[in-house]
């Protein structure tokens, strides 16, 4: 059962074009690079977890540079984060290694655990799915889903279908999944046609984004640009 406000959430992206749960993603990064950028070097648990990673992947690194930039014209959070992650890997520098093979390739400074920022997009991703495939089970939500042409990019597809729902929300689920993807091939088939020698027709809107509609409904949809 979705409380309110998550039934409004969810009713928000169904209205929207594109993978609904590839915009709330969207929508979680942006929020947790904003509090990132806030709380800054005064969230502890944060620069535990940071330093332990040995710092952002580059996707969230350069997401966070672009963004203090943008609000604040500096660096000040960028470089009192980075500070002690560059000390760390250079005092890993000053001991020699005695083995052969890291000699001339230090050990990193990481014990190798992930980036804060997609660790936490990760397991807000699966609350995420979960709370799409709870609110099918309610009539308004499944009313509104199954009235799109179009339903989850395939990664989010597959991480609804392996929750738990009733045969009629999987059901409508799979229905609106097959449509859009069945749509999906005609129009890139059209589109290829189109490309064949001899072939005069040019190709209809639809097939002219097929190929990026292909992309995102593979991959996911592309919310950064
Ligand atoms: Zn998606
Ligand atoms: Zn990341």
């Amino acid at each position: 059962m979705l409380d309110r406000l998550q039934k409004v959430e969810v009713l928000r992206v169904l209205a929207l074009p594109g993978c609904p749960l590839c915009r709330l993603a969207h929508e979680d990064e942006d929020r947790a690079l904003r509090t990132l950028l806030r709380e800054g070097s005064s969230n502890a648990r944060l620069l535990g977890r940071l330093a332990r990673a040995g710092g952002f992947c580059r996707s969230h690194a350069w997401a966070l540079q672009h963004l203090e930039e943008e609000t604040w014209r500096d660096g000040l959070i960028n470089a009192s984060l980075a500070r002690p992650l560059l000390q760390e890997a250079l005092d890993s520098l000053e001991t020699p290694s005695t083995k052969r093979r890291t000699a001339s390739r230090p050990e990193p400074a990481t014990g190798g655990a992930s980036c804060p920022i997609c660790t936490t997009l990760a397991s807000l991703q699966t609350s995420r799915a979960l709370q799409l495939a709870g609110g099918l089970a309610e009539e308004e939500l499944a009313h509104r889903f199954a009235a799109r042409e179009q339903g989850l990019c395939l990664p989010h597809f597959r991480l609804v279908w392996s929750e738990e729902m009733t045969d009629a929300v999987r059901a409508s689920l799979r229905e609106v999944q097959r449509g859009q993807m069945r749509r999906l091939v005609e129009h890139l088939d059209g589109y290829l046609r189109t490309h064949h020698m001899h072939v005069t027709d040019e190709p209809s809107p639809e097939e002219r984004e097929s190929w990026r509609a292909a992309v995102a409904a593979l991959s996911g949809e592309d919310h950064t640009t």
